[in-house]
């Protein structure tokens, strides 16, 4: 029976846990400083640390991407632009622990020899945004960042920026070109960053999570990390559970736990009722069903069984939810966010949103159950970025696994469902 590995999440129930009186000194920031970079990089590497965004590109391997010697400025991006739905890691995080994500920054910038950092924190969530700046001040006040950082002879200078509410901001380069001052959308790569990112510097850009984590690894070592989740994904992570579950929250436990086991720990779904459906890692990867409770969450099982580990955002939907409807609050969304840049996904995701509205309704037949795969197998693959591809994971998925209940909606005419039987719709 895998078991929770508190590590990020171990202090949050301190009232004043997001206080460096509640944090403690930066040990590991003190430590890393006393280091050589290329060491501290070579640490992350044999950790085995992988991106917590979503992604799971290797964090070591993208900091050694950074060239040294180049004469040119080199920056750190913290992704803190958290919004895929049912994706709730980094802003809880950001609020109770917000240090970890600090001294994971100086650890960071340190390592790939950048003198200036950037927390892009999503705009919407002020009360975080506020947080961050409120952390950030007492490092400064501390020596903690600034010039010649508690004697070391190195600068690092950090600054929180808000994003203007756009998901696609979310997505690196879209948040460089916002960061820039520019309308955030998407830059062709390669180029990846880590060659020419911020003001076409070499710059990482890591998600809070996967920064927050880098503090424990320098202060435990390589081994330790290594040592929990599976041989190809190490370490912990946190796993978010919401919608039909008796105890929604942040859980961080190893990776390859299943949902089973983290079902268990949150006191399973809703009394009297059945799991139907969940997304392993937000609603951009493909929903899963109760056949999967047993799949280790990990980039390799999960993507083995045909969706992706995301950014573990597990969001649990029982029998009362119509499939049809949660996927078009989805493609909504998608919709909306979308940024206009690249026609699939632009008319793609709007020409989804309309045909997913008809059918909710039961007004469609069959042949647009082959309507809305031909247009999402038009936008996979063919779109710019990640968004496209993600905005067509819950079509193709809901249409394998729930075939029987598009059909059912179009034998009654209408939805088979009692909405307001499914809270989750608010
Ligand atoms: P990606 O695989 O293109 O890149 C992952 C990271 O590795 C990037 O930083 C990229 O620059 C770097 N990289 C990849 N190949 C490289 C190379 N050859 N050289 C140098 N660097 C390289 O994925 P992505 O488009 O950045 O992210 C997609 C993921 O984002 C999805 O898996 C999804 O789960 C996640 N996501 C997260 C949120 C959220 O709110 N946290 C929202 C939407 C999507
Ligand atoms: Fe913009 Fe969508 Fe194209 Fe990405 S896939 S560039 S979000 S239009």
């Amino acid at each position: 029976m895998t078991t929770l590995t508190p590590v990020l999440t171990a202090n949050w129930d301190r009232a004043d846990s997001f206080t460096l009186q509640g944090y403690g000194e930066y040990e590991a920031a003190k430590k890393a400083l006393g280091m050589d970079p290329d060491a501290i990089i070579k640490v992350v590497k044999d950790s085995g640390l992988r991106g917590r965004g979503g992604a799971g590109f290797p964090t070591g391997m993208k900091w050694g991407f950074i060239p040294q010697g180049d004469g040119k400025a080199h920056y750190l991006v913290v992704n803190a632009d958290e919004s895929e739905p049912g994706t709730c890691k980094d802003i809880p995080l950001m609020m109770a622990n917000p240090h970890s994500l600090v001294e994971g920054v100086i650890i960071t910038a340190y390592a790939i020899r950048a003198n200036q950092a950037f927390i892009y924190v999503r705009g919407e969530v002020l009360h975080v945004v506020r947080r961050v700046q409120a952390a950030v001040a007492e490092a400064y006040e501390k020596g903690y960042l600034g010039t010649d950082i508690l004697g070391s002879g190195y600068d690092l200078e950090l600054v929180v920026h808000t994003g203007a509410g756009a998901y696609i901001c979310g997505e690196e380069t879209a948040l460089l070109d916002s960061l820039e001052g520019y309308r955030g959308q998407p830059r062709l790569k390669p180029p990846f960053p880590a060659v020419a990112g911020l003001y076409a510097c070499p710059t990482v850009i890591n998600n809070v999570e996967s920064v927050a984590s880098v503090p424990s690894i320098i202060g435990n070592g390589a081994d330790w990390f290594a040592s929990m989740g599976t041989e190809k994904s190490k370490g912990f992570g946190i796993f978010s559970l919401s919608g039909h579950v008796t105890r929604p929250g942040q859980y961080e436990a190893p990776l390859g736990i299943t949902l089973r086991e983290l079902l268990d720990m949150a006191g399973g779904v809703r009394a009297g009722h059945r799991l139907k459906f969940w997304t392993p890692g937000g609603s951009s990867t493909p929903i899963f069903t109760d056949e999967h409770l047993d799949v280790p969450l990990d980039f390799e099982s999960v993507g083995a069984k045909g969706s992706m580990l995301g950014t573990r955002a597990l969001q649990i939907f029982d029998e009362t939810t119509c499939v049809l409807r949660a996927v078009l609050r989805w493609t909504e969304f998608y919709a909306h966010e979308s940024c206009g840049k690249c026609t699939p996904c632009r008319e793609g995701t709007y020409w989804l949103k309309q045909v997913l509205r008809r059918l909710e309704k039961g007004q469609g037949d069959e042949a647009d159950i082959t309507t809305i795969t031909d247009i999402a197998d038009n936008i996979l693959g063919r779109s710019f970025c990640a968004l496209g591809d993600g905005a067509v994971s819950p079509i193709h998925s809901s249409v394998k696994y729930f075939r029987e209940e598009y059909l059912k909606h179009f034998e009654i005419g209408g939805c088979p469902f009692d909405h307001a039987a499914s809270t989750v719709w608010g």
